[in-house]
């Protein structure tokens, strides 16, 4: 008996620093959280828990940047690729990279990815009920990720019109996507597009829709022409004295700034993105 409970003492002693180590590797529960199944019950969700940038209450949704490619592990998703095109120039630089030494990041944009381009009705289901369930003021779409298709903005201007009272926006850089829609009229106005302005690119495509009260342009100015000017600038980031570089600004929030999300202010610029 003795002998038993000095085992099971020593098991615990080792196996603490154990699960400690596993979750600082795996945050939020564990490897058996990286396993995904279609056939099996599953639901999608938005994440609910904002980020620093954000802001503690804005829901966000988000699937693979880039041309990142999730590897998968045995028997789970494989070879998923990310979703966003036109991004030459800020794939290298892209926010969401540094948030991609959590494997649970990674994961669960890969299964977002998977379900949008695989069963888009079922995530649309799933999501319309969180937004019924929890009554959210803002929801901030693809927080990581770009729009791939037609199907998948007539999705968010579906919800967006099934939930007059919640603000939802976007950052953009799928110009063609998105004119055919705000053109159309199919934008509900409580949906705001920010077209994701850079020196050149986007501008002719801003003139376009700028007309409408929903529609913005992001722009970033990295002091080299920098054609839509305003006086409008994004507090979350600032350089500090001496430096080129921006850092983020901890006293702004997007959730206490919403120039990108309502107001009239058409055209804001930041020093990073
Ligand atoms: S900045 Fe946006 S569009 Fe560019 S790679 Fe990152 S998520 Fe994609
Ligand atoms: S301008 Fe405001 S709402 Fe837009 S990204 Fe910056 S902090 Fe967020």
């Amino acid at each position: 008996m003795k002998l038993k409970k000095t085992i099971t003492k020593a098991l615990n002693t080792c196996r603490k620093p154990f699960d400690d180590a596993k979750k600082l590797v795996f945050p939020t529960g564990g490897i058996d959280r990286f396993r995904f199944d279609p056939k099996k019950p599953h639901t999608y969700h938005f994440n609910k828990k904002g980020n620093t940038k954000l802001g503690g209450r804005i829901f966000s949704f988000s699937t693979l940047m880039a041309d990142y490619t999730y590897k998968g592990m045995r028997g789970v998703l494989k070879n998923i690729v990310g979703t966003c095109k036109n991004c030459a120039a800020c794939a290298t630089s892209c926010y969401v990279r540094s948030s991609y030494r959590y494997p649970n990041v990674i994961f669960a944009q890969a299964v977002n990815t998977w379900g949008m381009r695989n069963e888009i009705d079922k995530v649309e289901n799933d999501l319309a009920a969180e937004l019924a369930q929890y009554k959210p003021e803002i929801v901030r779409l693809n927080q990581s990720g770009e729009l791939e298709d037609d199907e998948q903005m007539a999705m968010w201007c579906r919800l967006a019109k099934a939930f007059p009272d919640v603000k939802f926006y976007i950052y953009t850089k799928m110009f063609s996507i998105a004119e055919k829609f705000l053109l159309g009229g199919l934008v509900p106005e409580n949906f705001t597009v920010n077209y994701s302005v850079w020196h050149e690119v986007g501008v002719k495509e801003y003139e376009k829709v700028k007309h409408l009260p929903n529609v913005k342009a992001f722009v970033y100015d990295d002091g080299k022409d920098f054609i839509l000017k305003t006086k409008y600038y994004c507090p979350a980031y600032k350089i500090p004295a001496g430096k080129t570089r921006a850092v983020l600004n901890h006293d702004f929030t997007c959730e206490t700034c919403r120039l990108c999300i309502t107001g009239k202010v058409k055209v804001i610029a930041c020093h990073d993105h």
